[in-house]
């Protein structure tokens, strides 16, 4: 590994693990962490789990498995590049989407409807809740007992009321410090990520058009320069050529920008970097593309009415296999009858159906209602 900044997460600094064990023998602690997230069953389940698009609809759409590792990609090289410890970062970026449910947002949006008087649900919060007990792969602890960084990472956002409960992990919620370098670099690889393969997602299925682009100019500056740099490409050459220039700039772009900013905070310690403002950031200009970019996805992608249709069905699923679960704990699996029993039945349900895969909640969903299969 090369040197790392001083304000850089590394084994020696770090808070740990909750149940203490000892040191890998040829793996930082950190790689540890991302090999024990890979080999979890809810990582695997990412890739039957949609980002936009149900899962089904094409082989070539971003599922939750190749989103999380376009993540982890990009938010390795800045770690890298700014001599951060990028075995944290691929560790977060790998597990940040743990927790989502079948049907990407709206799924996630009809769970919460679900839980409401029951805590609520929250992908995030799901996340943690996935790595910190539900996973069952290791003799001497329930979940992956992954470090503090990591975890601190995988919770991006929290109300203070639930931050409360959730003890040290909680504790920046409520006094206004930020993560780790690392974790707030995956927050906006995340973010470069998903704008970008959704206006790669969002042409391929017909959603979008180049015209409609025409409004971006994130996407018709880079366009231009491929027009000009190559007459003769077309199709979807033309479009990947142009979106990777566009990764290209808000990666390059954020990285120049934090490390003007890292250069002015001059932290010291990894606890500067926790009292200071948040030092990985884009800059005014590309902060303002990036704005105009979201808003263009949310109106013409995010909105439209087929993909509307697919949340509308996605709410139904969700809502009627939550109603005959809670209404019937009985219909459960009985390993998850046992943990009703130790726990409360709605929440129980709210794991089981978070853990779902698109196309295995719409099996539980014709098994439970279809009269015609059973
Ligand atoms: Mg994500």
């Amino acid at each position: 590994m090369p040197d790392l900044a001083p304000y850089a997460v590394c084994d020696g600094n770090s808070r740990g693990r909750a149940v203490a064990e000892p040191r890998p023998k040829v793996r930082s602690e950190f790689q540890r962490d991302r090999d024990r997230i890979v080999h979890s069953t809810a990582f695997r389940r990412l890739e039957y789990k949609t980002q936009v698009f149900v899962n089904h609809e094409g082989d070539l759409f971003r599922t939750r498995l190749t989103h999380s590792i376009e993540v982890a990609q990009i938010a390795r090289t800045v770690a890298r590049a700014l001599e951060l410890n990028d075995d944290l970062a691929e560790a977060i970026a790998l597990a940040h989407d743990l927790g989502h449910t079948p049907f990407g947002h709206a799924g996630q949006d009809a769970l919460n409807e679900c839980m409401q008087g029951h805590g609520g649900f929250e992908h995030n919060l799901q996340s943690l809740r996935i790595v910190d007990r539900l996973e069952e792969r290791y003799g001497a602890f329930d979940g992956l007992n992954l470090m503090f960084e990591t975890r601190e990472g995988i919770l991006k956002h929290c109300s203070p009321a639930r931050a409360r409960e959730l003890g040290d992990l909680g504790l920046r919620f409520i006094d206004g410090r930020r993560p780790t370098l690392e974790a707030q670099i995956c927050n906006l690889a995340d973010e470069i990520a998903y704008n970008n393969h959704d206006v790669d997602d969002g042409l391929r299925s017909g959603v979008l058009t180049l015209e409609l682009l025409q409004d971006v100019s994130l996407f018709t500056r880079h366009a231009a320069e491929v027009s000009a740099e190559f007459p003769s490409i077309a199709g979807r050459r033309r479009v990947h050529e142009t979106i990777r220039r566009m990764i290209d700039a808000q990666v390059t772009d954020l990285l120049s920008e934090s490390a003007r900013r890292i250069a002015a905070a001059a932290p010291g310690t990894l606890e500067d970097v926790r009292s200071a403002a948040e030092l990985i950031g884009f800059s005014a200009a590309m902060t303002e593309e990036n704005r105009a970019l979201k808003g263009f996805l949310r109106e013409h992608l995010y909105r439209h009415y087929e993909v509307l249709r697919m949340t509308a069905k996605a709410r139904r699923v969700i809502h009627d296999l939550f109603g005959a679960f809670v209404a019937n704990p009985r219909l459960l699996p009985p390993q998850y009858q046992a943990m009703a029993a130790a726990g409360t039945i709605e929440r129980t349900t709210a794991d089981y159906i978070a853990g779902m895969t698109d196309r295995y909640s719409m099996r539980e969903h014709r098994r439970l209602f279809a009269v015609s299969e059973f």
